[in-house]
């Protein structure tokens, strides 16, 4: 299957006419071909974008809320189809894709449908001196909206919903490893006639459209979300050229197991935030850290609990974990399983790849679990982004807090204890974005999102993404 852009309400392949596979990573071929764009196809839909916004920006929220409302339906009319292409073009488990990613699309639509009806401007009374001041929130104009491959519908409507609430036109690009249900997506647009220009989806690679959206001076912000390498590369661009960036990214996030937790739940919450959808999940606790008392039992219980994981193809119905993303992704994550005897880490469990009959030359992983020596090595200090985890046993919340902390990211960390004071205690003190006590990946998209530290800058989700995708104007008024 051929895809192509999605420019001022029309589908073009590429200007250079210059083509990337697209890969199915649960068989390892190549099933269809995306537009490898190119500065003049940005170029395109920046001009289509410009042309849209006064129009756009000047509808009435009750409108812009209705098309984002169609949006969200058209994709649940879809659903199946949505789910589908995700699970064929990423790898992850149909049930997932089903449960988790498509449904989360249409909430990410519906919520800020929502939302927008309540984002209001701000009046401040200067009592005394006869003065009044207005805070208007603007649309910015044009915006980019950059994501990555594991999450691929999830995130690139958890940019594109708020920026179009907001009242901006949209530059998007979703990972070229995983373009198709950005495709679909745009398709729907047309369907249902969303105005022209208003959202534009360019495929290719980051190094060209990616790097082609970061640097287009009429593009005045810039939602990324992907690796901390990545986001450094697009600040040094964007930051000379005073764009708003929103940078989401990487994690290496704890997670904080106590002796007196609810074991039962902790355990069965702990397989998911190892290794669901593989483990790519900016989010998943890759640093086990167990208490001391309960760290041989934990041990034990953990390992039963994933050698019942089953790996195989992702369309099938009882799979746990489908397939990496792709070739060079399983090669990445396969050297830093290799490289544990030399960090004198132990693999405790998993390591090696799976083949799966008929599905010989898909990119399958065991579930792996290592136990580290100490925190220092480049297994808890680096992100693997795979279905590898890392068990450490402490013996004291100072210990604990040292090794959570002690990590250049600041994502996310979870936390189990029935003791309410420790809890607070640890939650005041660990070094990330967000914080779930007894639980995992528990969202509520009102709250902020995004990490501390080298974890990025700015928080999505809710009022926040709404006041990152407009310009704050006080208008101070004396009478
Ligand atoms: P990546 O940084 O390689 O790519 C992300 C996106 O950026 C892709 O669309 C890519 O084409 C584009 N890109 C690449 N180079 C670019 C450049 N020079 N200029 C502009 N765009 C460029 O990341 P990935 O491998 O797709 O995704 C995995 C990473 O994403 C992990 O580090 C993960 O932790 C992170 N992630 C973070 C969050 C979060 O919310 N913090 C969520 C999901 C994933």
């Amino acid at each position: 299957m051929q895809i192509e852009n999605y420019i001022d309400g029309a589908f073009y392949p590429p200007i250079q006419n210059e083509w990337l596979d697209n890969f199915n990573p649960s068989t390892g071929e190549v099933y269809g071909t995306i537009p490898s764009s190119n500065t003049p196809d940005v170029e395109k839909a920046v001009i289509a974008a410009e042309k849209a916004f006064p129009a756009w920006s000047n509808t009435s929220i009750e409108e812009r809320s209705a098309w984002l409302f169609k949006i969200a339906q058209a994709i649940e009319d879809k659903l199946e189809d949505f789910a589908l292409a995700e699970t064929i073009d990423n790898g992850k488990p149909i049930s997932l894709a089903k449960k988790v990613d498509i449904p989360r699309a249409i909430s990410n639509f519906r919520f800020y449908a929502n939302a927008i009806t309540q984002f209001s401007s701000n009046a401040h009374e200067t009592t005394g001196r006869n003065t009044i001041n207005f805070t208007l929130r603007k649309p910015i104009g044009v915006v980019g909206c950059i994501s990555p491959w594991n999450l691929p519908l999830y995130l690139f409507s958890w940019k594109i919903a708020p920026a179009l609430a907001a009242g901006n036109c949209v530059i998007a690009k979703p990972s070229e490893v995983t373009p198709m249900t950005a495709f679909l997506l745009a398709k729907i647009c047309q369907e249902i006639n969303l105005p022209k220009g208003v959202l534009n989806i360019i495929h290719g690679l980051g190094s060209q459209v990616g790097q082609s959206i970061t640097e287009h001076p009429k593009i005045k912000a810039i939602s990324f979300t992907g690796g901390t390498k990545t986001g450094e590369h697009i600040a040094r661009t964007a930051a000379p050229m005073f764009k708003k960036l929103s940078l989401e990214l990487g994690g290496k996030n704890p997670n904080i197991i106590f002796a007196d937790c609810d074991y039962d739940k902790m355990l069965e919450t702990t397989v998911k935030s190892s290794f669901a959808n593989q483990g790519q999940i900016c989010l998943c606790g890759s640093r086990i850290f167990i208490e001391k008392s309960i760290y041989t039992k934990f041990k034990t219980d953990f390992i039963e609990k994933v050698k019942q994981l089953k790996v195989g193809n992702p369309l099938a119905k009882d799979v746990s974990l489908g397939a990496l993303v792709s070739k060079s992704h399983l090669e990445k994550v396969e050297a830093y399983i290799k490289s544990a005897p030399k960090q004198q880490a132990n693999i405790l469990y998993g390591g090696k790849k799976v083949t799966v009959e008929g599905f010989e030359k898909g990119y399958y992983l065991e579930p792996t679990i290592i136990e580290v020596p100490s925190n220092q090595c480049a297994l808890n200090q680096e992100e693997i982004f795979g279905p590898v985890v890392t068990l450490l046993p402490f013996s004291s919340e100072e210990e604990v807090l040292s090794y959570a902390n002690d990590v250049r990211y600041g994502l996310s960390a979870s936390l189990w204890t029935t003791n309410i004071n420790r809890a607070m205690r640890l939650s005041n003190q660990l070094e990330a974005g967000i914080v779930w006590v007894n639980t995992w990946l528990n969202r509520d998209l009102r709250t902020p999102f995004g990490g501390m530290k080298d974890s990025g800058v700015g928080r999505e989700g809710g009022h926040y993404a709404l006041a990152f995708f407009t310009e704050p104007k006080n208008i101070c008024i004396q009478y």
